[in-house]
């Protein structure tokens, strides 16, 4: 992942929580939702809010989650023998919200995404498709990356599909007056969704050519990014999502004017390039 300003909580809190439900939110989206004895107290930001993901792996007959916490958590974990560690990926908040009953529900939406048999990829992809209610896992809070300068002109947001829960909760959680645009990528027509966007920020839904298989997520709403020119000095952008997505995206900005200092960018993963089969 790239180098991004961080809005790490102080201390981050690891919360042990269970599956409620799993399902096919949009073709390309499975939402598993979860809760937990003491998620209440999970203070939820709004905008990107991202964590750490832990669950069991295939090959591991239990889920073992020994205590975690603080900024130091990584030498911990790895500290953990590696038969019995859980896999780690990094999810962001869909939806969070306290029930009548004071128990709280949390929604991560996996984007599922297949290997070069067609077969679902990805291991906590897999996980989450295989998620049943009772199924443990564990998040460890890390706040928010979206990190927009109290002076800013406009807003500035590129994503392919793994940053659309966090475009869904950056959109619903601007400043009402904020001016900008949204471009964001889906793998397919019924993917994109209703935005809450404030009424200055324009939004572009890419949908990507599926006739063609190798296509690479994000280098659609790449190409629409690379048409933009930042209106002054003082934009924000965010553009995270496939890797190249973020560094050229990045790239472009910088070049037309941006500085550095005002451009989030995140790798949130990184494309392989997967031999062709022979007809
Ligand atoms: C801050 C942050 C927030 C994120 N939030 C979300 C989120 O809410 N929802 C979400 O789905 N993802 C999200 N991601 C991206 C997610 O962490 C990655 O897709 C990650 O690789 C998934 O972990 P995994 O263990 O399933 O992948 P791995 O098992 O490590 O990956 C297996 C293979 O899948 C490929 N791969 C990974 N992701 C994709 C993809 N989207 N499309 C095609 N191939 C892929 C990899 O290149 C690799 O070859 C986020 C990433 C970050 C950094």
């Amino acid at each position: 992942m790239a180098k991004t300003p961080r809005l790490l909580p102080e201390n981050p809190r690891l919360f042990r929580a269970r599956v409620v439900r799993g399902e096919r939110a949009t073709p390309s989206m499975h939402r598993v939702t979860i809760t937990g004895d003491d998620l209440h107290e999970f203070r939820y930001l709004g905008f990107d809010h991202w964590f750490r993901l832990f669950v069991q792996r295939p090959d591991q007959a239990v889920f073992r989650m020994p205590e975690l916490d603080g900024k130091r958590w990584w030498p911990t974990f790895l500290a953990i023998p590696e038969d019995v560690r859980p896999h780690c990926a990094n999810y962001t908040v869909a939806d969070f919200r306290v029930l009548a009953d004071g128990t709280a529900e949390l929604d991560v939406d996996f984007v599922v995404h297949t290997d070069a048999q067609g077969e679902p990829d990805g291991r906590a992809a897999v996980w989450a498709l295989a998620a049943r209610p009772g199924d443990e896992l564990a998040i460890l809070d890390q706040g928010c990356i979206f990190d927009c300068p109290a002076d800013t002109s406009e807003v500035v947001i590129a994503a392919e599909e793994t940053g659309l829960p966090g475009v869904v909760g950056i959109a619903a959680s601007l400043p009402r007056d904020t001016v900008g645009r949204i471009i964001q990528e889906v793998p397919t027509a019924a993917d994109v969704r209703e935005l809450d966007a404030p009424p200055g920020v324009s939004v572009t839904w890419i949908v990507r050519e599926q006739a063609d298989p190798r296509a690479v997520p994000g280098r659609t709403a790449l190409a629409e990014l690379q048409r933009h020119v930042p209106a002054d000095d003082r934009g924000y952008a965010f553009v995270v999502g496939e890797s190249t997505l973020a560094t050229e995206g990045r790239r472009h900005l910088h070049r037309a004017g941006l500085p550095k200092s005002r451009i989030t960018f995140s790798g949130f993963w990184k494309h392989e390039a997967r031999e062709s089969v022979p007809a």
